[in-house]
């Protein structure tokens, strides 16, 4: 144990590593502790890499199904459940004892254990053996990301309810799932369950699936997913009970409307909490907001100078790479650097089939600003590259400020979704116009192309669509 770390790191997620990872190049003594063998968090072991890996497993097994209309024919798939969850934990133990490496290559202390800020100056830690150890600081970033959140209806039942840490542990394919949460995990686990062979029913209280997302972009996902599953909007759980080894739910729908539902397990799918309860934030004075977040300012700096939140704890949107962006800066302004953090567009992905991607503002949320917007929508069925792949249900969208011309929003349905919408980011940042986009040369026949034509379509004349 170093007498004092320059930077503490609480929490080895990628908001928590990459902030370790960034201090340490910067020529700073660091510690990361976590409770996991090596860094990574909830994204690594139990969320990102996970899920990821499962859907892909659950993409090739639809390809393979659809692969018979165009003539090729495969026998119905054997699943060895055995294997495939050897083969996902194999993924996530190579990349996190990677990450291992890479703290040990920057000489950072890594600390397997609990943590619990006793001053502030001081974190407590207790190991995996019971033992405790004080490691003081100079300054500390907290990156303790957020917990699954829970329904009252639901306790009682935790063996057969699920969170999305349950499903991706693939115990079993269960007979009938019911999904309670129509948001990222919901669509994305309903995904790999559906294609594994589980009847799947998803309820959702808002009257769509993923509410915050443009509709126009969601369409696709809703029109496959109908396909396979039952979905049912507006609609919650009110009331469970046992029945053999299995659950009765009752579900009350629009205007009270009840139904009775039996499933073999459920998963709770109904957003994230932040994890600030029991790491003694008492002891050091800080509080969490009505949210359950921290407050910080630009440098992701708490109240108090010296100690600094990012991630999960540090405000929406909950997600991996915005965690590891505001580690960074987090970094860079303890090493004296003016660094500030400013996006402009953090894009969100969806990975399903298709996968769902937006970045900047979405039309809704420009239009809720008062925003006098252009968009330019880009159907696949008039790509060639997604025609090639049988893909025609795909959309590219570009919003774009009716007075500049310039991009404010990116949206993408359609495979590969979630790999085109850097593009989108890019030209945010940079601040480009659409006219930008519509002249960058891209090449041809790719998916690409859907952000030019769109671009394109902004300003009146896209090669491949003729719309008024
Ligand atoms: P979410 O906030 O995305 O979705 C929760 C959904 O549950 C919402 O649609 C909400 O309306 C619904 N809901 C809430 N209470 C309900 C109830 N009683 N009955 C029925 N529906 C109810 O949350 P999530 O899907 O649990 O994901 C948690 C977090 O993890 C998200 O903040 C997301 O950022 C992150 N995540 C991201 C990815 C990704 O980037 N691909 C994947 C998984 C998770």
């Amino acid at each position: 144990m170093p007498s004092e770390t320059q930077v503490l790191v609480l929490g080895g997620g990628p908001g928590g590593y990459a902030a370790a990872f960034a201090a340490a190049d910067l020529g700073l003594a660091v510690t990361l502790v976590d409770d996991a063998p090596n860094p990574g968090g909830v994204c690594l072991y139990r969320g990102c890499i996970p899920s990821k890996t499962l859907l892909h497993v659950a993409r090739l097994l639809r390809e393979a199904e659809e692969a018979r209309e165009i003539g090729i024919a495969f026998g119905k798939p054997r699943i060895d459940l055995g294997k495939l969850r050897d083969h996902k934990q194999d993924v996530v133990q190579k990349l996190t004892g990677g990450l291992g490496q890479l703290a040990r290559q920057r000489k950072i202390t890594y600390v397997q254990g609990r943590g619990r800020f006793i001053d502030a100056h001081t974190l407590a830690v207790r190991k995996a053996d019971g033992s405790e150890a004080d490691v003081p600081f100079g300054n500390a970033i907290i990156a303790t990301g957020s917990l699954p959140r829970s329904l009252d209806v639901l306790t009682g039942f935790e063996d057969l309810v699920w969170d999305s840490t349950a499903a991706l542990e693939l115990r079993e394919v269960p007979k009938r799932l019911l999904v309670v949460g129509g948001g990222y995990i919901g669509v994305e686990l309903a995904s790999v369950y559906l294609a594994l062979g589980s009847e799947v029913t998803l309820v959702e209280v808002t009257p769509g699936l993923l509410p915050g997302a443009d509709p126009d972009l969601v369409r696709p996902l809703l029109q496959r997913l109908r396909g396979g599953a039952r979905l049912l909007f507006e609609t919650s759980v009110v009331a469970l009970e046992r029945q053999g080894d299995g659950l009765l739910a009752t579900l009350r729908g629009k205007d009270g409307k009840e139904e009775s539902f039996s499933c073999d397990r459920l998963l709770a799918s109904v957003g994230r909490a932040p994890q600030t309860a029991g790491i003694g934030l008492e002891a050091i004075g800080l509080r969490p907001d009505r949210q359950g977040f921290l407050p910080v300012d630009a440098q992701r700096r708490t109240r108090l100078g010296h100690i600094y939140a990012i991630g999960d704890i540090a405000g929406q949107p909950m997600l991996a790479h915005k965690a590891s962006y505001e580690g960074r800066i987090a970094a860079e302004a303890i090493a004296g650097l003016p660094s500030a953090y400013d996006p402009r567009a953090i894009p969100a992905v969806v990975f399903t089939d298709p996968e769902i991607a937006w970045t900047g503002l979405s039309e809704q949320e420009a239009t809720a600003q008062g925003i006098e917007v252009q968009v330019g929508r880009f159907p696949w069925a008039a790509s060639g590259r997604a025609a090639s792949m049988g893909r025609a249900d795909g959309l590219t969208k570009i919003i774009a400020e009716r007075a500049t011309g310039r991009v404010i929003g990116v949206g993408i349905s359609g495979p590969g979704a979630g790999e085109l919408i850097a593009e989108g980011t890019l030209a945010i940042e940079m601040g480009a116009v659409a006219e930008d986009v519509a002249r960058t040369i891209h090449p041809h026949p790719t998916l690409s192309e859907t952000i030019m034509e769109a671009a394109e379509g902004v300003l009146g004349h896209a090669t491949h669509y003729y719309g008024r």
